[in-house]
């Protein structure tokens, strides 16, 4: 097992830091177990792909970069089980080579499997659920280092309490996923006016498998994603492929920002410029994998809240007005995604289908100012905030708002009474 003392932890967007005493990354169920039970207080962190200080830890952290194989594969019931460190490009490469696919996914691949469940990840489309809603049974390795299988359907109450578990229940060591047959999908992208997506926002969402929307405010145009499933053969080019989707989208993309960060004066003539170019259309079949994922975004800040889907186009007009109105000069691109409600007690998505809502900004210096009053508008209209991202620690608020959160308070308890998996911002949240 790799160790190190001293370890400095920073997050993906280096917005969190933390000087850790001992970082461990055990390669087998025995080493997590063994560090589990030698250490009183543990912090688990995937790829450090949240902006929230969810992993942030003085003490012991614990990675399984190291603990990333497909350990079965059952392909009459395409149920696989995997090392819960693998990373979601990891698996969506073995699973193709194997002619099987997770059903959907977010809007980056970079993220471990165990990571990204446990905050909530999620893609868009309102027929799909968040991601942990592809698992059928993981293992947990508890404080006292005992190991316990929780499945879908056997322990089906247990399961939807603790599919987002914030970390804190004990260390995710397998998770056995349900996938499907590997496909394609029909990726249209074009613009269109902002105001007519929301008059016919239930026809698009509708009409299409996965629908999304990206806005560069103040334009009155909107980027909108519509994937279809298909049987057809992909024929997108490799050299479009290299100079849309790597020159332009993450080379001239991270240049222009940083231009709009230096005199933001210009971000409102930039985001004109790039939705005048996305106009296209792109009009490609492509492997599901690689439709669902867009090109590595700069390191930027981001919020996301999720509401109730019955209330998105009031909501929506409201956001426009709120982010025109204010003149943010948001140089980055603001995006608006939808999934199907769950039953699952800490999703944004608990009980109720959503729209999705975020806030980004390159590096901007105004966060301190934004974040805070996009937060009293997302509350406004009974928000829930993402784990992963950034949000002010309002636990009144949050309790309120997830409503089964005293519940899962209880469940944490049970299985870590001495609280090893707790780091200041479980304590903040559920202290
Ligand atoms: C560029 C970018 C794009 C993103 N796109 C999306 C998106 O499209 N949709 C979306 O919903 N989110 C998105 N996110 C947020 C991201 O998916 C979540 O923050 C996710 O949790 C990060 O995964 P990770 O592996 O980095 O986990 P980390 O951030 O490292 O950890 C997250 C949580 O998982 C816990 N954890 C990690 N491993 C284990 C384990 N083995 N057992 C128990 N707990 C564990 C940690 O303790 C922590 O509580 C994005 C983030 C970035 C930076």
């Amino acid at each position: 097992m790799k160790q190190q003392q001293n370890y400095v932890f920073k997050n993906w967007a280096k917005n969190v830091q933390s000087q850790v005493a001992n970082y461990f990354q055990p390669e087998t169920e025995e080493e997590i177990i063994s560090v589990v039970k030698n250490h009183q207080k543990i912090r688990m962190v995937g790829t450090g792909h949240s902006w929230s200080g969810i992993c942030a830890t003085n003490e012991a952290l614990l990675n399984l970069d190291y603990y990333n194989k497909i350990t079965h594969i059952d392909k009459e019931r395409k149920l696989v089980t995997v090392q819960a460190g693998i990373k979601l490009w990891q698996l969506n490469i073995l699973l193709d080579k194997e002619g099987l696919a997770l059903l959907n996914l977010g809007s980056i691949d970079q993220q471990s499997i165990a990571g990204a469940i446990s905050t909530g990840t999620h893609g868009s489309g309102i027929q799909f659920q968040i991601l942990g809603s592809q698992m059928r049974e993981f293992s947990l390795i508890k404080a006292d280092g005992s190991k316990q299988i929780i499945n879908k359907e056997k322990d089906s109450a247990l399961f939807n309490a603790s599919v987002v578990n914030l970390g804190c229940l004990g260390v995710i060591s397998e998770i056995t996923l349900q996938v499907t047959d590997a496909f394609t999908l029909h990726d249209y992208t074009t613009t269109l006016p902002f105001d007519e997506v929301v008059e016919h926002l239930d026809d698009y969402l509708k009409d299409n498998d996965h629908f999304k929307l990206w806005w560069l405010p103040p334009c009155k145009d909107i980027i909108v994603f519509r994937y279809k499933r298909t049987h057809e053969k992909p024929d997108d080019s490799k050299i479009r492929v290299f100079l849309k989707d790597y020159l332009l989208s993450v080379v001239f993309y991270r240049f222009l920002v940083f231009i709009a960060k230096l005199f933001p004066f210009i971000a409102k003539s930039l985001n004109t410029m790039l939705t005048w170019n996305m106009k296209g259309p792109l009009d490609r079949i492509e492997k599901s994998y690689k439709v669902y994922i867009v090109p590595e975004p700069p390191l930027h800040r981001e919020t996301e809240w999720t509401f109730d889907i019955s209330r998105a186009k009031e909501i929506l007009k409201a956001y426009k007005k709120f982010i025109t109105e204010n003149k943010y000069n948001l140089n980055f691109i603001q995006e608006i995604r939808f999934t199907k409600g769950d039953d699952f007690w800490l999703s944004g998505c608990y009980k109720r289908d959503a729209l999705w809502l975020g806030l980004y900004n390159y590096a901007h210096e105004k966060w301190d100012k934004v974040l805070p009053e996009y937060e009293a508008f997302a509350k406004q209209y009974n928000g829930r905030p993402h784990w992963g991202k950034e949000f002010t620690m309002d636990k009144n608020y949050l309790h309120q708002q997830y409503e089964k959160i005293a519940d899962f308070k209880k469940l944490k308890d049970e299985f870590d009474p001495g609280k090893k998996f707790e780091n200041k911002f479980i304590e903040d949240l559920l202290g």
